[in-house]
């Protein structure tokens, strides 16, 4: 039994003890199997809510109405839900109604992947009623049951498959796929933050251009906020690989495939309801990339002006579009570290100096600074108060 699994084997045993079955179930099973580290420990229980209450001091109601009670053991939380099935979709998203239920079997029956419909006993036996370990040994993607009403009853699914093959480096069998291929219009009904978090969980995995291309394949790509008309753009960047750092990267990315301009992909950013630091920084990013591949003359100042994340970011995705080399990458990367000055902070004067030294307040004041930072970046005048005073009253 892993590490994991072990500490959490008590919570099993006071359950079965008390005359109910309990299991590990769901990503962490899955994860453990394929040697991959574990996040959540999930316990299914054929125990209802009340009764989990009642055989452990410290619990509390994390989605009770679905069935999940979490228990508090040593600073660690264990969410144990009651065996249950789902009914009804009717928004694509969301079961109407959750029922309890006694059975296992019928548990594992509501799950979408083979491979996360695995439960394990405390003794560490696995329970497999749809052949997921042989879907996990041929690295294989598989929905539980009929694929096409498995889609259409919830149609997030679809995202989760795709997020799946790039974290696992998983392929889709044949029927999931096609099943995917006919609903991929419900992707439409599914509320932008959930598609937004799975994308993104697909973009930052080691294997993103596994799912992105059956993002793609599938229609999927044409069912979200931004891409449709780039369909094209977006298959050329199956061809770069590399991993990235994170959100921003992402888009930058895209965004250069896409061939966006900064203000465009501001645009798009907002209808995927993207943090709007995120936005700005995107935007920020994606300005400096294009800007780079002019060869300005004042590349320090450009660089100053962008800032750490901007260059870091930047400079990173230039490389992964083999626009620059890891030497140039360096290169540029040194130029902006070695910079006399990274923010207006740091600049040996302030406002309040210029106007001790006899500025009259006002715009000047901001228009005086910056010429200053412009100066001390360029390395034509020193980062010192008297240096900085002195070309001011020229
Ligand atoms: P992660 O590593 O991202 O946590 P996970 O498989 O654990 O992956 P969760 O969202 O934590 O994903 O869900 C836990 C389990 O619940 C899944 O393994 C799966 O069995 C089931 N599950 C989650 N979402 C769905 C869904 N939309 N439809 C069917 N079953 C689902
Ligand atoms: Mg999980």
């Amino acid at each position: 039994l892993p590490q994991d699994f072990q500490v959490a084997q008590p919570i099993l045993e006071t359950i079965e003890a008390a005359g109910f079955e309990a299991y590990f179930v769901g990503g962490a099973v899955r994860d453990a199997l394929l040697k991959r580290p574990i996040h959540d420990v999930d316990i299914a229980t054929s125990a209802y809510p009340a009764e989990v209450k009642a055989l452990f001091k410290r619990t509390v109601d994390t989605g009770i109405k679905h069935g999940t009670v979490t228990i508090l053991d040593h600073g660690a939380g264990y969410e144990v839900t009651t065996f249950r099935t789902e009914s009804t979709y009717q928004d694509y998203r969301r079961p109407d109604k959750v029922t309890f239920v006694r059975s296992l079997d019928e548990d594992l029956k509501r799950r979408d992947f083979t491979i996360n419909a695995l439960a394990m006993k405390a003794d560490g036996t696995i329970i497999d009623l749809f052949d997921g370990l042989a879907d996990m040994q041929q690295q294989r993607l598989r929905a539980v049951g009929k694929p096409f009403e498995r889609f259409h009853e919830d149609a997030l699914r679809m995202m989760r498959a795709v997020r799946f093959e790039a974290q696992l480096d998983f392929s889709l069998e044949a029927n999931t796929k096609a099943a995917i291929t006919s609903n991929h219009q419900l992707l439409t009904k599914i509320a932008i933050e959930r598609i937004h978090s799975e994308f993104l969980k697909m973009m930052l995995s080691p294997h993103w251009a596994t799912g992105l291309q059956t993002f793609i394949e599938t229609k999927l790509a044409t069912a979200v906020p931004l891409f449709l008309p780039y369909q094209a753009q977006l298959k050329q960047a199956l061809a770069y690989d590399g991993v990235f750092a994170n959100e921003t990267q992402v888009w930058v990315f895209l965004a250069w495939n896409l061939g966006l301009t900064p203000d465009k992909l501001k645009k798009g950013l907002k209808t995927w309801k993207t943090a709007n630091q995120v936005i700005n920084q995107s935007e920020l990013t994606l300005q400096l990339c294009l800007t780079l591949q002019k060869q300005p003359a004042d590349i320090d100042w450009v660089l100053y002006q962008s800032g750490a994340q901007a260059v870091r970011d930047g400079l990173a995705v230039l490389r992964q579009v083999n626009r620059i080399d890891s030497a140039q990458q360096q290169h540029l990367q040194q130029i902006y570290d070695t910079l006399p000055i990274h923010c207006a902070q740091d600049l040996a004067v302030n406002g309040r100096d210029l106007m001790a030294a006899g500025l009259t307040p006002g715009p000047k004041i901001g228009q005086s600074l910056q010429q200053l930072q412009r100066q001390v970046v360029a390395g034509k005048v020193a980062n010192q108060p008297k240096a900085l005073l002195a070309i001011l009253q020229n």
